[in-house]
């Protein structure tokens, strides 16, 4: 089966892709195509660890922020060939051609959608310079070298990345609001409850909470018209502001394959084999993926978590091996379980399945209602249950001991599997 594999998109999921086709025996060549010139690297670290780090000359440079959270090369894809740098701009999946922004065509036989997702931007005129998204490594270093203690910091959108960025943005002793256009930060994974207990503790902590409202305007600074100086929110309140983080969702990146007839409605519609449409030569992987699971009712949806890019990329993989070699595809359904993790003051919040799908939740260990005012961590070891009728769909815990973690994870999947086979 000697032949080529394009991977379009150079980061997690286009790397796990190309070590799983290696790691599967393909013996052809695997060329990665991607926008950022950097090698693949980890995205969680980038609202923690990187925004939260003492900076100074010997570690500011990116070079040592990009050493500190690329992936480990292995040996293994010693051989494939990289395009960084250079986006895929247009495909031709009818003559199996991908076209670079530098104009280079690529022949495939094989082709991996790894393309991932961008920031969703707030649609307002005026002053750009202090507003700032985090996506990537260079956003990240953006947005860290303009938090400083006093820097008046706006985080539009209170979902995980939002209310991660504003803890650290805090502890770094920055002045800073969240404006939360739901009714409580992170409702849509967490649920109502869950929610305002760690708003408790951002509260708790000095973050100022708006929520139920959006920002309306920003306004320049008087001294320089390109710089904000505050944001109005849609209720009129008027806040002083030298940066605005857009935390607002975001956007699948396929406009590349537009004119193909493919679903790219929210990202690229595969099936359970990871196979877009009628293309058994194409799949995609990570949060790019909309993908049908047994365990959540097989309504094709993406998944943007860590472990998603390494589980799809497995699956489509296997998938893309077998077309290539005449074999028929692995009959057994694939059903990742959603495993998820937020650091936030000091709390590890870990989760397991799909909370947003439950219809009400139960309280298993600690309290939710436990005062946070001295100590976050008196909400540690706290693990909440999310159910649809009796069924446990998943389950977030508070700093959980490994144990604790275990035991709750195997319950979730003991639960998926059940749906599995009934
Ligand atoms: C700040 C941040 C914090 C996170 N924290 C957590 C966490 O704590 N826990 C958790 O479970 N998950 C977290 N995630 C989510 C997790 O990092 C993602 O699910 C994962 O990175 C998805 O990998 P991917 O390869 O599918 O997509 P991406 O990482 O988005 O990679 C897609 C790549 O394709 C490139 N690309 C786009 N268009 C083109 C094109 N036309 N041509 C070539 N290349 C292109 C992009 O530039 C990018 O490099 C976080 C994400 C972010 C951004």
């Amino acid at each position: 089966m000697p032949s080529h594999v394009v991977i379009v998109g150079g980061s997690m999921g286009g790397l796990r892709a190309a070590e799983q086709l290696i790691a599967n025996k393909f013996d052809g060549v695997v060329t990665i195509v991607g926008d950022e010139k950097h090698m693949p690297y980890n995205r969680p670290p980038l609202s923690k660890d990187v925004l939260a780090a003492e900076r100074d000359d010997q570690n500011s440079t990116l070079d040592h922020w990009h050493s500190s959270v690329a992936f480990r090369q292995r040996k293994s894809i010693a051989d494939v060939r990289w395009r960084l740098g250079s986006p895929a701009v247009s495909s031709d999946l009818g003559a199996k051609t991908v076209t670079l922004a530098d104009g280079e065509v690529l022949n495939y036989d094989g082709l991996v959608v790894a393309t991932g997702l961008r920031p969703r931007r707030l649609d307002l005129p005026g002053p750009q310079s202090g507003r700032h998204v985090i996506r990537t490594l260079d956003d990240a270093i953006g947005l860290r070298a303009e938090l400083h203690p006093g820097t008046r910091v706006i985080v539009v959108g209170g979902g995980f990345i939002g209310c991660e960025t504003a803890a650290t943005a805090r502890k770094l002793g920055c002045e800073v609001h969240i404006v939360e256009p739901m009714a409580v930060p992170m409702i849509r994974p967490l649920g109502e409850e869950f929610g305002n207990a760690l708003r408790r503790v951002h509260e708790a902590s000095g973050v100022h909470i708006h929520t139920g409202l959006s920002v309306e305007a920003v306004v320049a600074a008087a001294e320089d018209t390109s710089r904000l100086s505050a944001v109005i929110l849609t209720d009129g309140t008027r806040l002083g502001a030298d940066v605005l983080v857009e935390s607002v969702g975001s956007h699948p990146n396929v406009e590349w394959l537009d004119g193909n007839g493919l679903d790219l409605g929210n990202g690229v519609l595969c099936d359970n084999h990871m196979r877009v449409e009628s293309r058994p030569e194409v799949v995609a992987v990570g949060d790019i993926a909309r993908f049908p699971d047994p365990a959540t009712g097989n309504i094709p949806r993406r998944i943007e978590h860590w472990c998603i890019p390494t589980d799809t990329a497995k699956r489509a993989a296997a998938t893309l091996i077998a077309h290539l070699s005449d074999e028929p595809c692995p009959d057994v359904p694939f059903s990742p379980l959603p495993s998820f993790w937020s650091d936030q003051f000091g709390l590890r919040l870990q989760g397991y399945g799909s909370p947003g799908d439950a219809d009400h939740i139960s309280v298993l260990e600690g309290d939710l209602s436990a005062p946070v005012d001295q100590d976050p961590s008196a909400l540690d070891g706290t693990v909440v249950g999310y159910y649809q009728g009796s069924r446990l769909v998943g389950v977030v815990m508070l700093s959980p001991s490994p144990v604790t973690a275990r035991n709750y994870r195997e319950a979730v999947e003991t639960s998926r599997a059940a749906v599995l086979t009934s």
